[in-house]
């Protein structure tokens, strides 16, 4: 069989790939091995299966959950009888996952996307060799080939993956009790993130982090308002911890970590491994295909995403840069309409970063940490949430937006935003980042009010030193 183009993987990288592909006219199949709990074959990868959907459907199950017991206490509504039914709640996201990877077996039927079940591993000359789900070992031809086999969890010896004990992300997101004790290593985006969904749902949760610094990727201001709140909730987030061992004796887990203070140990009733994830490119391509590979695995690739073979293109989280949907998304239809002969590119200065606690973290361009370490002058500008109208009506006053702008050009070089539906507002930095907009540029817009969004507005204001609605002791 030939094609004009093959994908490999069909998570938010490949099948957008794939779909943009089939629109541009071009004759494309999309392999992808992944398989649900009942063995069958479902598109979406990671994202829809084991990632960004079913955290999301949990973290706000969670929130709901949780917002139902402080109601009273915040809103004068005194709600009885909520109770919880995790496995309803398991069942309610495996349904939307279940629509929403339905969703993609559909978009690929009504735009003529061939989707193979099974391995693909790229041969020379762009073949592909198939080893279907069912069926015999095919090998398959295209012009182009767009690997997009995506990441997978990082395991550590010091604590092996056990039952539904010891887990990793995938796990966590599937039991149908919460533990009582709940220990997770690694404070980064799943920890915080699955921390929050258990902690709300009952869980006394421990992450141990080994760095000494929080989110050391977000801007410090930020992240320090983060472990603050974080830590308020409940979480018990310990820096500077590196796990030396564990073992599981009658379901129980013995934790050994060593920080500062000397060698520690803790006993949990489950623990989420949370160290990172490599790419999945063992096996990706034959020897003879002589794909160039990075250190740590990724796909070598330039900044249109080509690789080291003629015609053969890798995006998401195999290649370099943040293992995020979106990023990949974009890397994919830029390749899809190059193959085409189009021009396009990715702006990989404008890609937003967010964490989906509550508050959100989110942020889109450089920090503070990053201007000063590159020598740019730079002006901030600040607002916080409690000065916010809409944020006092929601009783969600946490937080701030941060805008950091060029002191001589004034154009707008990063935005941080800690606070309610954080997610959200950063789509307005990105678009007005991605038009090379000042914060002069903000501060002249008309926000309604009253929204959250003002709190973008007052920052941009505050940049100049013009913020209404709060004192500026600063300057
Ligand atoms: P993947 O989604 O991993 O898809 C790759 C696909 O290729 C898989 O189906 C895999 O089985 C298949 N494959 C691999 N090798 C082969 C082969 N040789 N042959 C056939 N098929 C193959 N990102 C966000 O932007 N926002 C979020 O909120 C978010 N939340 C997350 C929560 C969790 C718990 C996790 C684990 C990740 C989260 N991410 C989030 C990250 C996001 O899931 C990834 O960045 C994204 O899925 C990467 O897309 P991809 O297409 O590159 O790879
Ligand atoms: P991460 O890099 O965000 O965090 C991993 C953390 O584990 C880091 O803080 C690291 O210092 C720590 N760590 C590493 N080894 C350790 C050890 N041995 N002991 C203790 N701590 C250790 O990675 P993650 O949370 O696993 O997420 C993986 C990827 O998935 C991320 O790159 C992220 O982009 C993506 N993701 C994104 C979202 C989102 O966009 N909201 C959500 C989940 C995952």
């Amino acid at each position: 069989m030939s094609y004009d183009v093959i994908t490999i993987g069909a998570g938010p990288a490949g099948y957008v790939a794939a779909i943009r592909c089939a629109q541009l006219g071009l004759k494309t199949a999309c392999i992808d091995d992944w398989r649900d709990r009942d063995g069958l074959p479902v598109p979406g990868g990671t994202c829809l299966n084991a990632g960004c959907i079913p955290s999301k459907a949990l973290l706000e199950s969670s929130e709901l959950y949780e917002k139902l017991h402080r109601s009273g206490h915040y809103h004068g509504i005194a709600v009885s009888g909520a109770e919880l039914d995790v496995p309803a709640m398991m069942e309610s996201k495996d349904a939307i996952v279940r629509d929403l990877t339905t969703g993609i077996a559909t978009l690929f039927k009504a735009n003529g996307v061939e989707w193979i079940a099974g391995r693909g591993q790229l041969q020379p000359d762009c073949q592909v060799k198939v080893t279907p789900h069912n069926g015999e070992t095919t090998v398959i031809k295209a012009e182009h080939v767009i690997l997009a086999p995506g990441s997978m969890p990082v395991e550590i010896d010091a604590a092996p993956l056990h039952e539904d004990i010891i887990v990793d992300s995938s796990g966590a997101l599937a039991w149908d009790s919460v533990p009582e004790r709940l220990g997770i290593i690694g404070a980064g985006v799943i920890g915080l993130e699955l921390g929050s969904v258990w902690r709300r749902l009952g869980a006394d949760v421990t992450l141990l982090e080994a760095q000494d610094v929080f989110l050391a990727l977000a801007d410090k201001q930020i992240a320090r308002t983060g472990l603050r709140l974080f830590k308020q909730q409940g979480l018990d987030i310990r820096l500077g911890a590196l796990v030396k061992s564990t073992q599981v004796t009658d379901g129980v887990v013995t934790l050994e970590y060593q920080d500062a203070d000397g060698t520690h140990s803790l006993e949990f009733d489950r623990l989420i491994v949370a160290v990172g994830r490599r790419p999945c490119t063992d096996g990706l391509a034959s020897e003879e295909a002589e794909l160039l590979l990075d250190e740590g695995g990724f796909v070598h690739v330039d900044e249109d995403c080509s690789t080291n073979l003629p015609g053969v293109y890798a995006i998401g989280d195999a290649v370099r840069g943040p293992m995020l949907a979106h990023k990949g998304s974009e890397e994919g239809i830029a390749v899809a309409e190059r193959i085409a002969g189009q021009t396009a590119e990715v702006n990989y200065d404008a890609i937003a970063s967010v964490i989906y606690t509550q508050p959100e973290i989110a942020w889109v361009g450089k920090t503070e940490e990053a201007l000063r370490g590159s020598g740019t002058e730079f002006t901030s500008g600040l607002f916080p949430f409690a000065a916010s109208g809409r944020a006092r009506a929601m009783q969600e006053t946490e937080g701030m937006v941060k805008v950091l702008s060029d002191t001589a050009s004034d154009r707008i070089l990063g935005v941080h935003i800690i606070g309610a539906h954080a997610s959200e507002l950063i789509a307005q930095a990105v678009i007005a980042m991605e038009f090379g907009g000042s914060s002069e540029d903000i501060a002249r817009t008309v926000f309604a009010h009253p929204t959250l969004s003002e709190a973008l507005h007052e920052a941009a204001l505050d940049v100049g030193g013009r913020a209404i609605h709060v004192a500026r002791t600063r300057r």
